[in-house]
């Protein structure tokens, strides 16, 4: 049987078993001589599995005369060109709604640990500085003025969790919704009204560098940044330089510029929590995800309808 289905990212275990066991599949990242590979058997692949943030290249997408579908395992689709996919019929599907309750966690978890200083706090006590006096005070983190940069899945979800918190709540979005928060038609409103800005908006051209100097400066030197969404949303280098600053209190970003590469300037800084791009990372979004994955696949490969397209 020809190779038909192109894997750009490893899947959770049982996923993997399931695409491995119904679909002829090469494992892209597994393959010594991926030039040679593409030459020889680039006239038979009709699928393509890719993650949010790998997507597909332009290249890649030329080389593939017979592709029909990108399927990605995940929500973003920033990084595949869909008016060429349009062009050519190509069907792009994702996987949402499966792991907006993680991401928003993650936010919402982000946020907690960046304000009051929870990884910090754990590497003093394993560095046996308690024993020396107390660490510095952290920052309230309920009763807030929470801003919520896009508000889609995973922005409004991040507003059910903060609903909790007793503060008040706002977004931004390309559109106003129906919902009891305060909406802002500018990402510099909502800083300059906000104590805590979470990024939970789409990226694309649109949306880069969406945050940069002036809404650090309008969030100001008591203000938390928290960014779940995409690195290419903030102006890496503004930030960097705003936390050096203390222009800005401190920032907790799950996802950066050029992942997996985070600036060691960045790195270096105290008053940042990082986590590596672990948004939909659970067992359970996972697991989700590969399946959801194989149900576009699936229909595809049947010519059904396909569960979650985007195109
Ligand atoms: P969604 O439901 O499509 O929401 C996207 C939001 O972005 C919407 O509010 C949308 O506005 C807004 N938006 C899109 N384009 C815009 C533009 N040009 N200007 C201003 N606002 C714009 O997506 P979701 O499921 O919430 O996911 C959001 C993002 O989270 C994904 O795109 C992905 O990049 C990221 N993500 C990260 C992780 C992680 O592991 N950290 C995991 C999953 C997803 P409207 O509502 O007005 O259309």
């Amino acid at each position: 049987m020809p190779i038909d289905v192109l894997q750009l990212t490893p899947l959770i275990a049982a996923g993997d078993e399931d695409l491995h066991r119904n679909y002829s599949v090469c494992r892209w990242y597994d393959l010594p001589d991926r030039e040679r590979w593409l030459d020889e058997h680039n006239a038979s692949i009709r699928a393509v599995i890719t993650a949010g943030h790998l997507g597909i290249s332009n290249e890649m997408f030329r080389r593939l005369p017979s592709l029909g579908l990108v399927a990605i395992a995940g929500v973003g689709y920033e990084k595949v060109d869909l008016d060429a996919a349009r062009e050519r019929g190509i069907r792009v599907t994702n996987t949402p709604d499966v792991l907006t309750n993680d991401v928003a966690d993650l936010a919402v978890g982000l946020m907690i640990a960046t304000m009051r200083q929870i990884a910090a706090a754990d590497r003093y006590v394993r560095d046996g500085r308690w024993i020396a006096g107390e660490m510095d005070l952290a920052a309230r983190v309920s009763g807030r003025r929470y801003g919520i940069v896009g508000f889609g899945r995973i922005g409004q979800a991040v507003a059910r969790r903060l609903e909790g918190f007793g503060g008040s709540i706002a977004y931004t979005s390309r559109t106003k919704k129906q919902s009891p928060h305060a909406f802002h038609s500018t990402v510099i409103d909502l800083a300059r009204e906000s104590d805590v800005l979470i990024v939970t908006v789409a990226a694309g051209p649109a949306t880069r560098h969406l945050v940069g100097r002036a809404v650090l400066d309008a969030l100001g030197p008591t203000g938390f940044l928290i960014n779940v969404a995409r690195g290419s949303i903030i102006d890496e280098t503004e930030l960097i330089a705003a936390l050096q600053d203390r222009r800005l209190a401190a920032a907790g970003l799950d996802v950066y510029a050029d992942e997996p590469r985070v600036p060691p300037a960045l790195s270096a800084l105290p008053n940042v929590t990082l986590t590596p791009h672990i948004g939909s990372a659970t067992v359970d979004a996972r697991l989700a995800m590969a399946r959801l994955m194989l149900a576009n696949l699936d229909a595809f490969y049947a010519g059904h309808p396909l569960p979650t397209p985007v195109v």
